[in-house]
């Protein structure tokens, strides 16, 4: 960045940049310390110093990655027609790598620090007065950049040679590509339709970083989604604004969302087209997901490498054609990020006696919440209260994570599932067991999470409401 200002100004605007970062990064310590003492997420083999890269998810992250991806499934694949899904092996023969370019061609230009020895990549350094400059140490005796492929390799089988070779997929796209005509045979689907996956993917990052944004082991929720040559460029529009719905409907809001469109030169040889759906994340805004309008790449190079045909009988036309694809390519991980980042808040409250505390919220949408609703009995040692709120438990459990908590004041009940982001609280007091008359009897108080406003529900009317407010 260059900025000419006069001295005053120019301190001034720097000090207010170092305090905008600090910021910013003082919210992704919040956030990262959030998820370690809830249960989102852990480092992984923490007892033994972590595994660079590699994270694993706790009772609260496991939840709201399943209401992520299985709402990303309904989306793609149950609300629709034309879409089918599928669930291929993490393994794969080599010969799938080397034909899709893989082996040879997917890796990140890297460097390596003289000074503190760091490894780095090349495209991602910070530049100062047009030198390339280490990030750790600040030195710029750095290396010349070389190609590094981020496949893991492994081996199958007893023997640890060239042959047992293989990879841990750093895609799931490519399964789909070469289950293709299996997918087509048995589903009798008629272009343009789609075939869906999520699972696990590999990458060797040179260098892993912001938490689970970038990590050698994640998921990613794919399409692909075939057509005649002369769809791919609308279609490609068509994909952009359903994502965008997508993100719009699992609570993330429009201006934190970027549409990058990257230009030719920029984009993959085979590419027509391609958008990168971009969030802001407080380190920056960076890809959540990337829209590409692939053409007939893929199905091409297998069909050449297999030879066996991966072409399409059209009916009409009585022709035989390698369909065009539109890729839109997702990560869990990054998604369930930019939901914690999105979400993730503090206020002051003041409560009845006038006395003031900062209250940690997550504002997850309802829908991605991990737990929908938490049950508390007023007091613990009343049995009729206890029974009542272990009876709603039991209404609602085989529908919906619930939460019962009888431990510890009300209030500070209700402080915990708002740092776990549950958007509904539910108390039985003494009015739901009639002690206090028949007026209020079987009602509880349902508190809002975002809004603290309570109302009183019939008990019979609790499911239904929770229903409507997470569907
Ligand atoms: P980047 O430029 O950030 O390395 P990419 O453009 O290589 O990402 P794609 O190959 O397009 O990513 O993968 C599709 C999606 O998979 C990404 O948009 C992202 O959500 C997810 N993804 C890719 N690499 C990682 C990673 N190392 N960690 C977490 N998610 C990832």
């Amino acid at each position: 960045m260059h900025v000419h200002l006069p001295g005053a100004q120019a301190v001034q605007f720097f000090t207010s940049l170092m305090s905008q970062k600090k910021a910013a990064s003082d919210r992704m310590e919040k956030i990262v310390s959030l998820c370690k003492r809830r249960g989102f997420v852990f480092q992984s083999s923490e007892i033994y110093g972590g595994l660079n890269g590699c994270w694993d998810y706790g009772p609260l992250g496991v939840e709201l990655r399943r209401n992520l991806k299985d709402f990303w499934w309904r989306r793609m694949v149950r609300e629709r027609d034309d879409v089918v899904g599928m669930d291929g092996s993490i393994l794969l023969n080599r010969q799938v790598w080397v034909a899709s370019g893989h082996e040879n061609t997917f890796s990140d230009p890297m460097v390596d620090c003289r000074n503190c020895k760091s490894r780095l990549r090349a495209d991602q350094l910070p530049e100062k007065d047009g030198r390339k400059q280490c990030p750790v140490c600040g030195s710029f005796d750095l290396t010349e950049p070389r190609a590094f492929n981020l496949m893991f390799k492994t081996f199958v089988g007893a023997t640890e040679d060239e042959s047992a070779t293989t990879y841990l997929r750093p895609e799931t796209a490519q399964s789909i590509f070469v289950q293709f005509r299996n997918v087509l045979e048995v589903s009798r689907k008629k272009l343009p339709f789609g075939i869906a996956q999520i699972g696990k993917a590999f990458r060797n990052e040179i260098n892993p970083r912001n938490f689970i944004f970038r990590s050698r082991e994640f998921e990613q929720m794919e399409l692909e989604y075939f057509c005649f040559p002369n769809q791919g460029l609308e279609l490609l529009e068509y994909w952009l604004k359903e994502r965008l719905r997508f993100y719009a409907d699992i609570g993330l809001s429009k201006d934190k969302l970027h549409v990058h469109e990257i230009p030719p030169d920029e984009r993959s040889h085979y590419s027509k087209g391609t958008y990168d759906i971009e969030f802001e994340f407080p380190f920056g805004v960076q890809e959540l997901e990337g829209v590409a309008y692939r053409t007939d790449y893929d199905l091409t190079q297998h069909q050449k490498a297999s030879g066996k045909p991966l072409e399409y009988f059209d009916e009409e036309t009585k022709t035989h054609l390698i369909p065009h694809v539109v890729e839109p390519s997702a990560g869990v991980d990054r998604t369930l990020l930019a939901l914690l980042c999105a979400a993730y808040d503090e206020e002051t409250v003041t409560d009845d006696k006038g006395k003031s505390e900062v209250r940690t919220v997550l504002r997850l949408h309802p829908r991605m919440a991990p737990i929908k609703c938490g049950i508390f009995p007023l007091l613990k040692n009343n049995e009729l209260l206890v029974k009542k709120a272990r009876e709603i438990v039991e209404m609602l459990r085989g529908d919906m994570a619930v939460f019962y908590d009888e431990t510890g004041a009300i209030g500070r009940r209700y402080r915990r599932q708002d740092e776990a982001g549950t958007p509904f609280g539910i108390t039985v007091d003494f009015d739901t067991i009639g002690e206090n008359g028949p007026a209020n009897q079987d009602t509880v108080t349902v508190r809002y999470r975002d809004s603290m406003e309570q109302k009183r529900l019939a008990i019979t009317e609790i499911p239904g409401f929770l229903r409507e407010q997470i569907a």
